[in-house]
């Protein structure tokens, strides 16, 4: 049993399992959605819903929704990665639902008493289905979701607009504050509401989430070797070190890889990429570092 295991009372007077909120895991690719079919002794049983539970409190909605995906529908953490979050606010509780979308086939199913049947569904079908009350609530958003976002950042291009260069020639402080920022945008998101709006010109969000949790690629003469990735928000971030003339190149062949991955592309670099033929958002450095999420934060930070 976990901390969080325990009811209470939201402030819209429901009773709700979670004493620290509660976080369900949408697993989806593209046209194709995981749900759980609840057992019939569960609360609202015999519905269809999402793998999900009570957060405990050292927490964030992210590591809660993969426990849960672990537990209920034996979906290891490192095969999905978090593209998205939509919070479900009652005031004194939430509900997170952690969008999430495969990085290689996965299989699914039922592995504890708490469901009866894990399975795909295509999103045509699902709101012909018997659903559990606060996944019907919020599925009208959800099944809109966009395809996941890439963020491709041009390390030599980003450093200059972001922070101010110190006296001297020394980059290695900026390079950290950059890195930073990439890592706060990784575990927080990208806002519908803080976007900028160069971003929502190019229907990046489709204002169907509260935040997008991107793929990055950084891409530098002055990265670090390596970084650790403990934490699921830095296994979305890749550190590509390259010598400054092969930036330009290494950035378009990031590009390239997030199109066929079906991503929407953000880029903070030097060089224009028209060459590429494909759609691209270019980001400024100063809109770079307005993309962060402020609201959602406060909601999927444990307390
Ligand atoms: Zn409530």
């Amino acid at each position: 049993m976990g901390d969080g295991d325990g009811w209470v009372r939201c402030d819209l007077g429901h009773r709700h399992w979670g004493r620290f909120g509660a976080a369900g895991i949408l697993i989806n690719d593209g046209g194709n959605f995981v749900l759980q079919h609840r057992a019939p002794w569960t609360h609202e049983g015999d519905t269809w819903g999402i793998p999900g539970g009570a957060r405990d409190s050292h927490e964030d909605a992210v590591q809660a929704a993969t426990r849960e995906a672990v537990e209920e529908a034996a979906v290891d953490p490192a095969s999905v990665r978090a593209t998205g979050l939509l919070v479900d606010d009652h005031g004194g509780w939430s509900y997170t639902t952690v969008l999430a979308r495969p990085q290689h086939p996965i299989n699914p199913h039922a592995a504890n008493a708490e469901s009866t049947q894990i399975r795909w569904w295509p999103e045509s079908e699902i709101a012909q289905l018997p659903l559990h009350r606060g996944f019907a609530g919020t599925w009208p958003r959800l099944r809109s979701v966009g395809s996941p976002v890439a963020l491709i950042v041009d390390t030599h291009a980003a450093v200059a607009g972001v922070v101010p260069l110190p006296q001297g020639d020394d980059t290695a402080m900026p390079v950290q504050t950059l890195l930073e920022t990439i890592y706060r945008l990784a575990r927080f998101g990208i806002s519908d509401r803080a976007e900028p709006d160069s971003v929502s010109q190019h229907s990046v969000s489709q204002h169907s989430l509260d935040a997008l949790l991107p793929r990055i690629v950084l891409i530098g003469s002055d990265l670090p070797e390596t970084e650790s990735t403990s934490e699921w928000w830095q296994a979305s971030v890749t550190l590509h070190r390259v010598r400054d003339s092969e930036r330009a190149a290494a950035v378009e062949q990031a590009c390239l890889t997030a199109f066929e991955n079906d991503e929407r592309v953000l880029v903070v670099s030097e060089e224009s990429l028209q060459s590429t033929g494909y759609s691209v958002t270019h980001l400024s450095a100063i809109e770079l570092a307005t993309l962060g999420v402020s609201a959602v934060s406060a909601a999927s930070e444990p307390d």
